[in-house]
């Protein structure tokens, strides 16, 4: 189809070729956490440090990593009163798309740094922290791609100013991706980054303004709700990119709503998210994807499995396989190779983590042995929660928590009807080797991403676009051909043609 750009996708690193990342390797933990800086980065005038506050390690809170200087409103007057006054309109679709894919290089070139702050600032394993940067540089390319396949003859207006607020559990790839498609608009943008994870989005504004992105055009304002609030509600704002929890989508929505304006406000948010897995599953197979999409990242991803119906057939097995793999499962320093899950982003997490764990004491419960050595960190274990038939659905942990709910065949058009129920749609996943089950679950359900007979995470940006429906957001999904248009105002791309 002449509309979809070329799947180029970035290759993976050679770990054992790869002289930086095998020095990187060696490093102990004192080299690694050297100090990183976060502070506004506003066009005019240089950054400087004022009042800061010091970010610490979630592997090992007596680690400092770094300093933060959150924005203050006057920052973010100036930010916007800086983005009023400038425009790119001169700046071309093509060169836009030169400048994002300089930025990619740049990241390239820079990803052991990236790496390294992705793994001290947001707990990352080493897997995960590279595969964030190559879904940053993925974004950058494939925006840049589509938009000079799509937009060859003329480009879309751009809604003007657009402010980006961005989640700390991909905090390089989704802040880079809100950016990267703002920009390939043509619009001015004022990025903030969640206040977890302030640093390494730092790092990746530098390597814009490295690319040759200028510094009015971008700017950096670290903060937290409140920030976010002034810069939605100013009416210099046209329009906002915002990942992050439903409670906080609701809130923007509804304090844009109460300001008296109308403006384009592009969601997306998590969901409880399902797997079914009949008696005709490969049992192997749907253990090792239940791993996976659970507890990878320590299950905060929006993706991530929360609830896992087995019919009755295969259930006792299932759970039994399921419950001998996550007691192998390494948890600890997300440095090393060895882990296979680190830390959840800070202790406030952990404490809410623990506490929805302990509402379910009268379920059977399993949970993978932590070692001792992690005590300084905010770890939770892997943890498995049997439900009875009189249990309904939980409301979504942000964490690596399994619910496994049996179910009886005749019953499958309740257990769809609950999925439903729940009005989350973002991600479902299907083991089933019958292809009337499969297609009777898509068909009776409505989520924005399927996943039949893998793992229900892991997107790949430009091959399985992203993103939810209902709950969930309110599209388009990132990674894929219409996410370019999100900023512009004529959205219908459709209608473009
Ligand atoms: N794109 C990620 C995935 O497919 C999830 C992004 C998110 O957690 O917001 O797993």
């Amino acid at each position: 189809h002449k509309l979809f750009a070329p799947r180029n996708h970035t290759a993976g690193l050679d770990w054992s070729h790869d002289p930086d990342l095998r020095h990187f390797l060696e490093l102990n933990d004192e080299s690694r956490n050297h100090a990183f800086i976060a502070m506004p980065m506003i066009g005019h005038g240089l950054p400087e440090l004022y009042e800061h506050r010091i970010a610490l390690n979630p592997a090992d809170s007596r680690l400092n990593i770094g300093l933060v200087n959150d924005a203050g409103l006057e920052d973010i007057e100036k930010a916007l009163t800086c983005a009023a006054e400038t425009s790119w309109d001169n700046c071309s679709t093509q060169a836009r798309a030169d400048l994002l894919e300089k930025t990619a290089d740049i990241f390239s070139a820079r990803r052991i740094e990236l790496m390294s702050i992705l793994i001290s600032e947001a707990g990352k394993s080493l897997p995960n922290a590279q595969n964030e940067v190559l879904e940053a540089i993925d974004f950058c390319r494939y925006y840049a791609q589509e938009a000079r396949l799509q937009w060859q003859d003329e480009s879309p207006t751009p809604l003007g100013l657009v402010v980006t607020i961005s989640p700390w559990n991909f905090p390089l790839a989704i802040f880079v991706g809100q950016i990267a498609c703002a920009l390939i608009g043509g619009n001015r943008v004022i990025a903030k980054p969640a206040p977890e994870t302030p640093l390494v989005a730092a790092l990746a504004i530098r390597c814009f303004y490295e690319a040759g992105i200028s510094r009015q055009i971008l700017q950096f304002i670290p903060g937290g709700a409140a920030a976010g609030a002034a810069l939605v509600l100013d009416r210099r704002c046209n329009g906002v990119l915002f990942t992050g929890s439903h409670h906080s989508a609701l809130r923007i929505a509804t304090e844009i709503n109460q300001s008296g304006q109308v403006k384009p406000l592009i969601t997306e948010t998590s969901s409880v998210n399902c797997m079914i897995a009949d008696s005709t599953a490969h049992i192997d197979h749907v253990c090792k994807d239940v791993l996976t999409s659970a507890f990878d990242s320590a299950g905060q991803r929006c993706s991530a499995l929360r609830v896992l119906f087995l019919q009755e057939e295969i259930a006792s097995s299932t759970i039994e396989r399921i419950k001998l793999a996550m007691a192998e499962l390494n948890i600890g320093n997300p440095f090393l190779l060895a882990s296979d899950i680190g830390p959840v982003i800070n202790e406030p997490a952990q404490r809410k983590i623990i506490a929805a764990i302990q509402q379910y004491h009268h379920c059977p419960i399993y949970q993978t042995p932590l070692p001792h050595e992690i005590h300084h960190g905010s770890y939770i274990a892997p943890t498995l929660i049997e439900l009875s038939d009189n249990d309904s659905l939980p409301e979504e942990i942000f964490g690596p928590v399994l619910f496994v709910k049996r179910f009886k065949i005749q019953h499958l058009k309740e257990v769809v009807h609950n999925i439903n129920l729940q009005k989350s749609g973002l991600t479902l996943g299907i083991h089933s080797r019958l292809q009337s089950t499969r297609d009777y679950i898509i068909q009776n359900t409505k989520v924005g991403n399927y996943y039949i007979n893998r793992s229900q995470i892991g997107a790949i940006v430009g091959c399985q676009p992203f993103g939810g429906t209902g709950k969930a957001g309110s599209g388009p999904k990132v990674g894929g051909p219409w996410s370019i248009w999100a900023a512009c105002q004529n959205t219908d791309p459709c209608k473009a043609h």
